[in-house]
Order: C-alpha cells, then sequence, then structure tokens
C-alpha cells in the first residue's frame, strides 16, 4: 500500500468501478450509477480513479455475460477456478488480465482505498454469481487486490 501524499490539500484518490461513476462500461452496455456511491465520495472528500478491469483488459462493450463456473476470483488467479462466457469459452486468461492492469493503475495513482461493483465476476466483494446462483465469494480483481494488501469495499457497505 502506498502512503506517499506530499500535500493534505490534495484529495484522497480512491479506485472506483467505473460502471458505479455513471460510465457505460457493463458488458450490456450500460452504467450502473450510484447515487450512494457519490454522496460517500463528496462526503468523505475522495478523488475516484475510475477502472474497469474487463474494459482495460480489452474487452468490448458490450459483451457476453460472464459467471464463475468453478470456484471464485481467488480461486481463478491460483489456476484451480473458471470463469466462463455465456457460451462456455473460458474467460480465466482475459480476466486475469484485467486484475493485474488494475492492480497496476492502483499503485500508479497511490490508491489506498478501492471501491467495487458488488456480484461482479471481476468486482465483486462479497458475493457473485456461479451459473445462476448468487454465492459467496470474491471476484478475480478485487482478490488479487486483497491479496496486494488493498482494502477493497463493497457499494453496498456504505
Ligand atoms: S468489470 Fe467492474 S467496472 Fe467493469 S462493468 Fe463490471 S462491475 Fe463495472
Amino acid at each position: 500500500m502506498n502512503k506517499q501524499w506530499p500535500s493534505t490539500k490534495m484529495r484522497e484518490p480512491i479506485l472506483v468501478s467505473a460502471c458505479l461513476l455513471g460510465l457505460p462500461t457493463r458488458y450490456d452496455g450500460k452504467a450502473k450509477r450510484s447515487q450512494a456511491v457519490i454522496d460517500y465520495l463528496q462526503r468523505e472528500n475522495l478523488l475516484p480513479i475510475p477502472v474497469c478491469p474487463e474494459q482495460l483488459a480489452g474487452m468490448s462493450t458490450p459483451r457476453e455475460k460472464t459467471f464463475f463456473h468453478s470456484g471464485d476470483g481467488h480461486a481463478v488467479l491460483v489456476g484451480h477456478g473458471k470463469v466462463i462466457s455465456v457460451h462456455g469459452q473460458s474467460m480465466n486468461e482475459v480476466f486475469c488480465l484485467g486484475a493485474k492492469l488494475t492492480l497496476q493503475i492502483a499503485r500508479l495513482s497511490h490508491c489506498d482505498r478501492v471501491l467495487f461493483k458488488e456480484r461482479s465476476p471481476s468486482c465483486g466483494v462479497h458475493q457473485m454469481y456461479r451459473g445462476d446462483e448468487c454465492v459467496h465469494g470474491v471476484g478475480v480483481t478485487t482478490a488479487l487486490l486483497n491479496s496486494n494488501g488493498f482494502e477493497v469495499i463493497s457499494e453496498e457497505d456504505l
């Protein structure tokens, strides 16, 4: 984690799922703007750094829906879990790339905190979908950030 802030006048940066800020980055080409997130950022005087791990990895928008076939984000990172598209194609490689690039942005922008969209296969913090079932677990990017010491907050925990 990075603590090198030169001036207290600067707003602390926080990495935020782009769709929560109103950017149309979701698989269906839509946004998921959250007023609770906007209010939180203003209240805490935070500077949002928008990221979409799936777009960073080169996925198109709109794109096929994806979900876990087995495991969760931590399992995917160690090669035991699987994220697939609705047509059954393995998405592990592209999801791991999106996670790595997001980690790079977190470091480059000196973010200590992260605020992510719940239940996404990339950004989920407490829950994600395994097939049609919503289960406990984390997304692939959340898992990588967690294992590198970043605190990831769910939009639903504000
Ligand atoms: S990957 Fe994350 S930021 Fe991108 S659309 Fe899905 S939830 Fe939003």
